[in-house]
């Protein structure tokens, strides 16, 4: 491999061993090849970076005597026998031989494809010769045996002090494939790590960061990853890839940020005698501190002449929307326009009500009897008629309408702003970074950002998946909400159900509405947009418990529980109505204006009311099937009842044995209403892979080390030193290893990891 000791073209040249195809330097078969791109290598650096997932401890070169099932060993022995035999039924041949310690024997066997390779192991342990034998120790038919082994004949393959030696490193073991075991990996990647030198490995953590964080460079770290001679070398190595992993992010982020700092953008200051005084001034409720706090950051960004970049997180329920409203009035008493972009039409279309009945005559700009300082709320969304949606398209092109609301239709090319000053993404995490571009190029000048998620995020992700953003928290709710009370009702147990029906016509005939929730619309249907959480097992025993539980039952479907609460007794005669995606704009307009109205008390939904929809008395709610819904889509969905005076109430009806992770998601639901407290058990509770969706999973560039939930003092520090070297060089000039791993990491569907979390 190309090695330059010339700093000046040591990067480049290094950039090309990693980068280059594996072929025979590295493994010499094709079909070999061909079983490593299955594991998604296809470069040596795929290879340097298929890291190992966990180590085998080998410290003692082990007696036979003291072998047990299941234990990686490492034993020196002498060969006794070795000879082919062939499977009676497919006729596979295999290696079978003995070895001994002198005092005892143990079984070898060797599994191979064809008999010319069976032949080359038989060649290989000749009677009387000594090695070194590694693998895990199994039983067959009653007898202890090693089951593909590697091994090493000492004397003409090695030196027995050298293999001696390397008996006592703890042997690395690598994600596998048939065909392709972790030991051949293994053998391949020291093969690949082997000739590299300090300089042939490019380093994304600049020098001084490392000196400063006393790191080892990345060749050391990979040189203790994949051949460690001790624990520490491996702890060593992947604490230093953990950081590199949380650093490369940073460094984007970072460098996104001071992007969007040295872009201009139209300030937009408070006026007084504008818009927002008289909002304020009319708001039939005090600001809580956390509003005020949040109002004032985002006033004082509004009125620098460089994009806003700010997430404005918080619990459900504390108000967000009065916050996101308070900084468009801002945009528009300065003469600009806000957009607001949710994710579905139901929750657009409920803004816009929302917002025009806030805003009251403030809204009614250039109507008989409006505000004379007044603006106008535009909606557009996919299913509006085309006179409608043209004149609102007019009202946002004219200018009138200072506030348009919309979903991706408003991303559509026909929509034109006047002077476009203020996008707030309502619930961000169903848009992605594209999105969010497209809206943004509508303006002339990068137009402020305002992003505002559904339930509260732990603050560890906050900063790696919103990393570009500054963060604004609403921690409390307004005083005053009575609150709710959380119960899991077992799915099975008949006395609960009744009461749990008898409860819902209680409230309702109190006054109240109830809302029902189920995970499908019809027996067919998958989901509509729950967002059940994956069952597939972490581990061996989960996947045994679960295969021996009684086969899943159907989730229960809007238009059957709809159907036969009917006619339940138990809500003796109540009005039902439907709530689900497959009906129109219009259908679900008039399904909620039924319901908050009171002439369907009863609501049977699908999570379509999971964002945003207001109904102040509805106070219970009950979730079937809650043991598929994920933690904060439930907390979430609660947070639709006990909004108004009266307290709510929240039944999960689950079938969740106890024990299982589903039972603990659910028994934290209950304990607190503590969105951040329930974020942190979520993350806890779940996989890494779950919180960072789908590119985690990928298979190069991805989050191999760092742990979002436990590892936020190396983000932390990962951020700060990303900061302070984008601050000093915003394009990363000087380091340009920094700048292709970024590149790989953005390549490998990270850009799509960092827009939507
Ligand atoms: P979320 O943060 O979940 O989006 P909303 O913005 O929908 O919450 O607010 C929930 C409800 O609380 C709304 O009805 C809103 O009018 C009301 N609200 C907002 N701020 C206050 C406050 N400071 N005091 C009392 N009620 C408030
Ligand atoms: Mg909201």
């Amino acid at each position: 491999m190309a090695t330059s000791k010339n700093k000046g073209i040591t990067y480049q040249d290094s950039v090309h061993t990693h980068v280059d195809p594996l072929d025979e330097r590295v493994h010499g078969k094709p079909a070999e090849v061909k079983k490593f791109a299955t594991l998604g290598i296809e470069t040596v650096g795929d290879l340097l970076s298929h890291y190992p997932w966990r180590y085998a401890d080998s410290r003692e070169v082990t007696d036979i005597a003291s072998l047990a099932v299941g234990r990686n060993v490492s034993l020196v022995a002498q060969v006794r026998s070795a000879e082919v035999k062939l499977a009676q039924r497919t006729g596979k041949p295999r290696v079978e031989a003995k070895v001994t310690d002198g005092a005892r024997t143990l079984d070898l066997v060797i599994f191979m494809p064809h008999r010319g390779a069976a032949d080359f192991h038989v060649k290989r342990l000749v009677p009387g010769s000594l090695g070194l034998f590694s693998g895990q120790i199994n039983i067959f038919n009653g007898r202890l045996q090693l089951a593909n082994p590697t091994y090493a004949i000492f004397g003409h393959e090695v030196d027995e002090a050298v293999a001696l030696e390397e008996a006592e490193w703890p042997i690395p073991i690598y994600p596998a494939t048939a065909g392709l075991e972790s030991d051949k990996i293994r053998a391949a990647v020291r093969a690949a790590l082997e000739p590299l030198t300090e300089q042939d490995v490019p380093d994304p953590v600049p020098e001084p960061v490392r000196a400063e964080r006393h790191l080892a460079s990345r060749w050391s770290a990979l040189r203790g990853v994949h051949v460690p001679q001790t624990e520490d070398d491996w702890r060593k190595g992947q604490a230093r890839l953990r950081y590199e992993e949380a650093f490369v992010l940073q460094a984007e982020l970072a460098r996104r940020r001071a992007h969007a700092q040295r872009e201009e953008s139209t300030a937009r200051p408070a006026r007084s005698g504008g818009l927002l005084e008289a909002f304020d001034a009319r708001l039939p409720f005090v600001l809580t501190d956390g509003q005020v706090a949040a109002g004032e950051q985002i006033a004082a960004d509004l009125a620098r002449p460089h994009p806003m970049q700010r997430l404005l997180q918080g619990e459900v329920g504390s108000g967000k929307t009065v916050v996101a409203l308070r900084a468009m009035l801002q945009v528009v008493d300065a003469g600009g326009q806000a957009a607001l972009l949710a994710p579905t039409s139901v929750l657009a279309t409920q803004h816009v009500r929302t917002l025009r009945a806030l805003l009251g005559d403030l809204a009614e700009g250039g109507l008989l009897g409006g505000s004379e300082i007044g603006t106008r709320v535009a909606l557009l969304t996919g299913a509006q008629s085309t006179a409608e949606r043209r004149s609102n398209l007019l009202e946002a092109a004219s200018g009138q309408a200072g506030i348009v609301v919309g979903t991706h239709a408003l991303l559509s090319d026909p929509v034109q702003f006047a002077d476009l000053g203020l996008v707030v993404i309502d619930e961000q995490h169903k848009f992605g970074v594209e999105q969010r571009g497209r809206l943004q190029a509508k303006a002339a000048n990068a137009p402020h950002l305002l992003v505002t998620t559904a339930t509260p995020i732990p603050r560890t992700v906050a900063m790696t998946v919103f990393g570009e953003l500054e963060i604004s928290e609403l921690r409390h709710v307004p005083a005053g909400r009575s609150g709710i009370t959380t119960h899991v009702v077992p799915a099975d147990n008949r006395p609960w159900m009744d009461r749990t029906w008898s409860r819902v016509r209680e409230e309702v005939e109190r006054g109240g509405r109830a809302f029902v929730v189920c995970a499908r619309i019809d027996a067919d249907e998958e989901s509509d947009g729950a967002d059940l959480v994956p069952d597939e097992p972490a581990t061996v025993e989960e996947a045994q418990a679960a295969a021996q539980r009684a086969p899943k039952k159907p989730l229960r479907a809007v238009l059957e529980v709809a159907e036969t609460l009917r006619t339940d007794p138990r809500l003796g005669g109540l009005e039902v109505g439907l709530l689900h995606g497959r009906m129109t704009s219009e259908e679900k307009d008039r399904a909620i204006a039924d319901f908050a109205s009171g002439r369907t008390p009863v609501l049977v939904s699908t999570t379509v009311i999971e964002v945003g929809v207001d109904v102040p008395a509805a106070t219970i709610m009950v979730i079937l099937d809650a043991h598929v819904f994920g933690l904060s889509q439930l907390h979430q969905l609660r947070g639709r009842v006990g909004r108004g005076s009266a307290p709510g109430l929240c039944l999960l009806v689950a079938d969740a044995p106890e024990g299982t992770v589903a039972a603990q998601r659910l028994g934290a639901l209950a304990a607190t209403t503590d969105g951040f407290e329930l974020a942190r058990v979520d993350l806890e509770l779940r996989k890494e892979g779950d919180v960072l969706g789908s590119a985690q999973s990928g298979k190069r560039g991805t989050l191999r080390f760092l742990r979002i939930v436990s590892d936020g003092a190396v983000i932390d520090r990962a951020r700060d030193d990303a900061r302070a070297l984008v601050e000093a060089d915003p394009e990363l000039t000087a380091w340009p290893a920094l700048r292709s791993a970024i590149d790989l990491q953005l390549a490998d569907g990270r850009e799509e990891f960092l827009g939507q979390s």
